[in-house]
């Protein structure tokens, strides 16, 4: 395609998604900024094909945060503000795509193979759907969660680590969405990358086992190193330095290792593992 006119289109469309995003309120100002930012990035140096599936993402996300928000919020375990996403929340989900999509345009500049980068793309958006759906899913769970890292210990629903197999389906499919949105593409004769290779099911298998495991690795970090608070007001315990506007009783993990950045470092982690499964499968 010629490149002014997949800028133009990148514009529109990804503009289009972040006005109707902040419309709906998925996003707040500073998360529409981040949001475009990435949607963009992806779009130009990735492909639209590679937006299709971060969107995919973006509408699951904001699908399952909105999904019984009213007895989420009773709970008063809702994402806060409407669960309209601020900016280092976008930047957490998206900034490992983004570099992976800004890496495949460099090789692609450079006349090189990049389909590994496209592994890592989707690996690590594989993770932030399995990780948000399992989240807002899980919230919803009859079963009392129990601690990854000692799965004969009860926690609290909401409690950083907490695991329950509604939330594990709920990764599942994250995962599946997201490779299964590849693999549809793909069977269109859809090619993601510059090298002739038609992926097909195996975008759905990477995605399926590194979103897994990526988000294995989120419940992992949040049960160990994440910081983990106590309001002082209403005793809840919560992973926010502060809580009912006061500042909140410090309890265990790393005091500065808040959620965003777990989040981060667990797409990150799906992303290396699907493109070392690229590198051992294909
Ligand atoms: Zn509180």
């Amino acid at each position: 395609m010629d490149i002014f006119v997949d800028v133009i289109l990148g514009i529109i469309v990804v503009g289009a998604f972040g006005a109707l995003s902040y419309a709906i309120k998925i996003v707040s100002v500073s998360g529409l900024l981040a949001g475009l930012v990435v949607g963009l990035t992806v779009w130009l140096f990735g492909g639209w094909s590679w937006f299709v599936l971060i969107l995919l993402f973006h509408l699951s996300a904001a699908f399952f945060t909105k999904f019984k928000y009213k007895r989420k919020a009773k709970a008063g375990l809702a994402q806060e503000k409407g669960g309209a996403r601020e900016w280092p929340n976008v930047m957490a989900n998206g900034g490992f795509p983004a570099i992976c999509a800004a890496l495949e345009g460099l090789v692609v500049f450079l006349s090189l193979p990049g389909e590994i980068f496209l592994f890592g793309f989707i690996g690590a958006v594989a993770t932030m759907c399995a990780d948000t759906i399992a989240t807002e899913v899980g919230l919803l769970s009859k079963q009392t969660p129990r601690l990854i890292t000692h799965l004969g210990e009860k926690v609290e629903p909401g409690t950083s680590g907490g695991v329950t197999i509604l939330g594990e389906l709920g990764a599942l499919i994250g995962t599946v969405i997201i490779g299964g949105g590849g693999w549809l593409l793909s069977s269109f004769g859809v090619q993601f990358t510059n090298s002739g290779t038609n992926f097909g099911v195996f975008l759905l298998i990477i995605a399926i086992v590194s979103g897994m495991l990526g988000c294995l690795v989120d419940s992992i970090i949040g049960a160990t190193i994440q910081g983990i608070f106590k309001c002082s007001v209403c005793g809840k315990i919560t992973e926010k330095a502060k809580h009912c506007g006061e500042k909140s009783i410090y309890q265990r993990g790393i005091a500065f290792f808040e959620n965003n950045m777990v989040n981060f470092v667990a797409a990150t982690i799906g992303g290396v593992i699907a493109m070392g499964l690229f590198l051992i499968i294909i």
